[in-house]
């Protein structure tokens, strides 16, 4: 049995829903699909949040738009009279539950972690419901269960939960075995599952590839399909790099440390589950379902240049705190990312030297993350400075930190394109290299490095 996760992204408008919904029909049998909301319904919910805590008059409207955009989907794929009517009903029930939700954040005056969990995982049960009737109205088998239902359980962490894969893996033998076999489909609301306290708890944004990774994991499937309007991945951002050619093979390391940049192919804790139990994942191509994508498992072939793929990130910005003998003090390393922490701030990566701690952040966390830093008493440090004109390359490859030469090649290419390194970031990670280059270099610099290991070489000069 395959694991299948439709991404938001194939569901856009009503005639590529019916092309996702055709291609359902025509290879789901027998297979589970785990789906995430239609494009654009996640953000709405999260984004009509403070308008309904303001002002309950905006909730009519936003429960119109919902049903509106819905209703117009189900026009075009469950086309007969009596099917269609059933749904609208069935519509109906969840939006009226909506609805009673958004109230009551208006009644409280509060977005609490926990109604906002609630209220973003209405997008994946309609997008599960307006699915399975589709698929039903066709004359098949299909049916689908909420996770709370059927106790995809978590850790309970709100925006950002794990799921407890043995409690899960019971739960779905006993819940769903029934529900699966030759013939029969079934959906999932990907995106949340359920605390040990009963509370709906989500993955955190793009989530719905773990819930697909999870539910792989808890049904034993023999292969992870993800659904997706791209080819899979790539050796560098097509839109950076013309050359760019599709990873045929991936390890699960290589997907991983892919999976953290910019290119949004698959959420970054997707690997987790299905390298535990050594399920495949595959990436395919819903414009072109015979193309091969791309696959990742357990061992990637050597390839002759031993890197995968050379990948950036803009969403970058680097917090300097500078304090005397960093590497010498106890403690201060913790104390600084304590603070940030406190903040629920991320922070992706971190560089010490004796002087200085540079911390890896998202530029839209920047200021937050100074601040939370400034309140520390007394302070720790000398100074902060902040940068926002970097990006981070990161050269990705199984066993690259061991091969002696890559980094040199890399470095070498980028400074023949007079590109200046930033600041050079050797993770624990057997499968990548990270460094920071000035924004307005990263074309020159990634496309130097992807041309050194890709073709021969060509170095976009700068003028
Ligand atoms: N719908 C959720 C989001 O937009 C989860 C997902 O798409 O995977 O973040
Ligand atoms: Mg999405």
């Amino acid at each position: 049995m395959k694991i299948i996760k439709v991404g938001g992204g194939c569901l856009k408008d009503p005639k590529t829903i019916a092309r996702i919904v055709a291609l359902m029909a025509d290879r789901g049998r027998g297979h589970v699909f785990v789906v995430s909301a239609l494009n654009g319904v996640t953000d709405l919910l999260i984004e009509s949040m403070p308008a309904a805590l303001m002002d309950e008059a905006a909730i009519p409207g936003l429960i119109d738009r919902l049903k509106h955009r819905h209703h117009q989907v189900a026009r075009c794929i469950v086309p007969d009279k009596p099917a269609l009517k059933a749904y609208y009903r069935d519509l109906s029930t969840s939006l009226n539950r909506l609805e009673r939700l958004f109230y009551g954040l208006n009644f409280t005056r509060e977005i609490t972690p926990r109604l906002k969990d609630v209220i973003s995982s209405f997008g994946e049960r309609l997008a599960a419901q307006l699915l399975t009737a589709a698929l039903c109205r066709q004359g098949l088998s299909a049916t689908y269960r909420l996770p709370h239902k059927i106790g995809l359980i978590t850790d309970g962490k709100f925006g950002d939960a794990t799921a407890d894969l043995t409690k899960t893996g019971r739960n779905f033998q006993h819940h769903l075995a029934p529900l699966t076999g030759p013939g029969k489909i079934l959906l999932l609301p990907g995106f949340f599952g359920v605390s040990p306290s009963g509370d709906i708890t989500t993955f955190g944004r793009g989530g719905s590839d773990y819930s697909a990774a999870v539910a792989a994991v808890a049904l034993q499937a023999e292969v992870l399909e993800i659904w997706k309007d791209t080819q899979g991945f790539m050796s560098a951002d097509p839109c950076l790099v013309a050359e760019a050619e599709l990873i045929p093979v991936l390890s699960y390391e290589e997907a991983a440390e892919l999976a953290y940049f910019g290119a949004r192919i698959l959420h970054p804790r997707t690997v987790e589950p299905a390298r535990k139990k050594r399920i495949r994942i595959t990436i395919r191509n819903t414009l072109a379902p015979e193309a091969p994508g791309s696959e990742i498992r357990s061992r990637s072939p050597r390839s002759r240049q031993f890197i995968k793929s050379v990948a950036h990130d803009c969403d970058i910005g680097i917090l300097k705190v500078h304090a005397s003998g960093v590497g010498a003090r106890p403690g201060i390393l913790g104390q600084v990312s304590s603070a940030i922490a406190a903040r629920g701030i991320n922070i992706k990566s971190v560089v010490t030297s004796q002087t200085c701690i540079s911390l890896l952040l998202a530029r839209k966390d920047l200021v937050a993350a100074r601040e939370a830093l400034m309140g520390i008493a007394p302070r720790p440090f000398r100074k902060i400075d902040a940068q926002e004109d970097v990006a981070l390359i990161g050269i990705v490859g199984d066993g690259i930190q061991h091969r002696a030469g890559i980094a040199a090649r890399c470095f070498s290419a980028v400074a023949d394109c007079r590109v200046n390194v930033e600041m050079i970031s050797f993770g624990p990670s057997r499968a990548a290299l990270y460094f920071l280059v000035k924004k307005k270099d990263l074309e020159s610099g990634v496309n130097a490095i992807h041309s050194t290991f890709f073709s021969t070489p060509r170095c976009r000069r700068k003028v």
